[in-house]
C-alpha cells in the first residue's frame, strides 16, 4: 500500500468544513470530510482516479443503479494513535470482498493500487478529521455504482468506484444497555446461491421492511434465520452474531447466505488465542432457546467494524421473550478490548493486522 507511481489528479477544496462539525456529537455516518475518491469505469479500463471536493454526483436518471440495483460498498475504518500514525485494520480484507461483490454483481474489480493509493492518498489530505482517543475513528465507505445510461436489463458498460470519510464515535455508546433481536420466523435476508455475502445494496433494502415490524414490537434488530427452514440463527443487518453458551463461543459457518465479516473473523482468531472454546457451526433457534430457559445461554453479541461489538440484551421468538443475564467478566467486554486496542495501535499487533498509512 506504500505509493507506487499511479497518477491521481488532485483538486483541492477551497476551504475546510472541519471548523463546523462538533465533534463530541457525530450522528453515525451524517458528516463528510473535505475530500471523496470518484475513478470510473468507461471502454472497459478503469481511468484515472480523482481526488475532488466532497459533494453531489450529477447522473443521468436512466444511470443502471436506479433501476437494476448494481451498487455495492464497503465499510472499514481508520484509527489515529496517540502519536498522531494512522491505521487501518485488515484493509486488504475489504479490498479482497469488495471484489468478490463485484464478481457476483458483474461488475469490473477494482484494482489494488487504485483501491489502497486513493485510500491512502484520501486519508494523508483528510487527516485532520481523524480524531484520537478512545472510541474516535474515521469511517471509511468504498461502494461503486453503475452509471451507463440505459434502462435495458443487462449489466452496465461504466461504473464510478468512490470513497467518502465519515468522522465516528463508538456506534453504541458506553452504558447502552444492548440490543434487542427478533429472531426471524417468515422473512428471509439471503436465500441459498443468492447474494447474501456481497456487500450489495439490496441486502439492505430487503431488510427494511421486516425490520420495521420488529422495531414495532420493541426489537431493534431482525436476527436472520435461514431462508429455507428459518431454524438456524445467521446473523444480523449489519453485523454477524456470536453466542454464547456455558463457556463456550458458537458462531454460524459463513456461507452464501452470510457477510464474511472481518470483526467475526477477528474474533475468533482472538478467541483462539485466549484459549476458549469456539465452536463454528450451525446454530439452532431450538438449541439457544433450550439454553436460555436453563440459564446455561450467558451472552449474545454482533461482531461489525462499525461497533466492533455490539452486546444483545434479549430476544424473541413467537411472542415470547427472552432477557440474557447480567454478567461479569463478558466475553463481550473481552473481545472489543482486545481488537480496539490493536485497532488504535494501544497493544501488540500479534496478527499483523494492523496497516500504518504514511502521512
Ligand atoms: C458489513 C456486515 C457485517 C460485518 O462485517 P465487518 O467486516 O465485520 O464489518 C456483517 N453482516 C453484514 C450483513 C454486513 O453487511
Amino acid at each position: 500500500m506504500s505509493s507506487t507511481t499511479l497518477k491521481i489528479e488532485i483538486e483541492k477544496a477551497t476551504s475546510s468544513k472541519i471548523g463546523q462539525v462538533d465533534f463530541d456529537n457525530l450522528a453515525f455516518g451524517s458528516v463528510f470530510t473535505d475530500h471523496m475518491l470518484v475513478c470510473d469505469f468507461k471502454d472497459g479500463a478503469w481511468q484515472t482516479p480523482k481526488i475532488k471536493p466532497y459533494g453531489p454526483l450529477s447522473l443521468d436518471p436512466s444511470a443502471k443503479v436506479f433501476h437494476y440495483g448494481q451498487a455495492i460498498f464497503e465499510g472499514l475504518k481508520a484509527y489515529k494513535s496517540n502519536d498522531d500514525s494512522i491505521w487501518l485494520f485488515r484493509p486488504d480484507e475489504n479490498h479482497t470482498r469488495m471484489n468478490k461483490s463485484c464478481v457476483r454483481l458483474q461488475m469490473p474489480e477494482i484494482p489494488k493500487e487504485i483501491f489502497f493509493d486513493g485510500l491512502e492518498t484520501l486519508l494523508k489530505m483528510d487527516k485532520d478529521w481523524i480524531k484520537k482517543g478512545e472510541g474516535n475513528s474515521l469511517y471509511i465507505r468504498p461502494f461503486m455504482i453503475a452509471t451507463e445510461s440505459c434502462v435495458s436489463a443487462s449489466p452496465s458498460l461504466e461504473y464510478k468506484f468512490m470513497i467518502i470519510c465519515s468522522p465516528a464515535q463508538s456506534y453504541f455508546k458506553k452504558g447502552m444497555s444492548g440490543v434487542k433481536v427478533l429472531f426471524a420466523e417468515k422473512y428471509s435476508r439471503a436465500a441459498n446461491g443468492g447474494v447474501g455475502f456481497a456487500k450489495c445494496a439490496g441486502n439492505y433494502a430487503g431488510q427494511f421492511y421486516p425490520t420495521h415490524l420488529a422495531n414495532q414490537e420493541g426489537y431493534h434488530q431482525v436476527l436472520w434465520t435461514d431462508a429455507s427452514t428459518h431454524e438456524n440463527l445467521e446473523e444480523a443487518g449489519v453485523m454477524n452474531v456470536f453466542f454464547r453458551v456455558g463457556d463456550k463461543l458458537i458462531t454460524a459457518p459463513t456461507s452464501d447466505r452470510i457477510l464474511d465479516g472481518v470483526t467475526r473473523k477477528s474474533v475468533i482468531e482472538i478467541a483462539k488465542d485466549e484459549g476458549l472454546d469456539v465452536e463454528v457451526r450451525p446454530v439452532t433457534v431450538h438449541e439457544i432457546i433450550a439454553a436460555a430457559k436453563e440459564g446455561s445461554l450467558k451472552e449474545m453479541f454482533g461482531s461489525g467494524t462499525a461497533a466492533v461489538i455490539s452486546p444483545i440484551s434479549g430476544f424473541g421468538y413467537k411472542g415470547a421473550h427472552y432477557d440474557l443475564p447480567e454478567i461479569e467478566n463478558k466475553f463481550a467486554d473481552l473481545f472489543k478490548k482486545r481488537i480496539s486496542d490493536i485497532q488504535c495501535n494501544k497493544a501488540k499487533d500479534k496478527f499483523g493486522w494492523r496497516h500504518k498509512v504514511s502521512v
